[in-house]
């Protein structure tokens, strides 16, 4: 199996470190530096059983000017290229405006979407599944999976999920 997944989500929610974690530190910063065109490949990681090829996808949030409404729309379309869209929000801060304004987009998207729900090393447990719950009802989300990207927590599990769906 082998297929595209583009990572998306607002800043500090973790993409990078997921990333890091998933393909080395080194491939995620190079790659960080130049976001020129619509899908720029960020790695690729190969296991025995599948190959997944990161996908980077800038300029998904709330644009700052009108003219922006055409680069976020422009990115949004580019999600349609791919395989798999990796949604990820912060689980202690939960889905703020910034998260909304992105869901409200995905709307658009008919790739599966699976909301990663990182930063669980932050959270009790007990905090967890009242969240999932009421996700599920916020978008058709394929998948909901709450993962720690800086302790590796589900990590493993996330992967092997996404590799069913290649
Ligand atoms: P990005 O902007 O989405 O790429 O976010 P980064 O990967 O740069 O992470 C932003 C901050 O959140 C950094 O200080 C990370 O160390 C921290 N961070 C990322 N993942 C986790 C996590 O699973 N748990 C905790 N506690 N912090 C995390
Ligand atoms: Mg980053």
């Amino acid at each position: 199996r082998s297929g595209f997944i583009a990572i998306i989500g607002r800043p500090n929610v973790g993409k990078s470190t997921f990333m890091n974690r998933v393909l080395g530190q080194k491939i995620a910063i190079m790659s960080d530096k130049a976001q020129t065109t619509r899908n720029k490949i960020q790695g690729v990681y190969t296991k025995d059983t599948a190959q997944f090829i990161f996908i980077d996808t800038p300029g998904i949030h709330k644009p700052k000017h009108r003219l922006g409404d055409f680069m976020v729309q422009s990115s949004i379309n580019a999600l349609n290229e791919v395989d798999l869209v990796i949604f990820m929000i912060n689980a202690k801060e939960g889905m703020g405006k910034g998260d909304q304004f992105i869901m409200e987009k995905l709307k658009s998207v008919n790739q599966p979407i699976f909301l990663v729900m990182n930063k669980i090393d932050e959270i009790h447990p007990d905090e967890l599944l009242p969240l999932i719950d009421q996700y599920k009802d916020e978008l058709n989300f394929e998948e909901i999976i709450p993962i720690s990207a800086l302790n590796g927590n589900n990590v493993n599990h996330l992967m092997d999920v996404m590799e069913h769906h290649l």
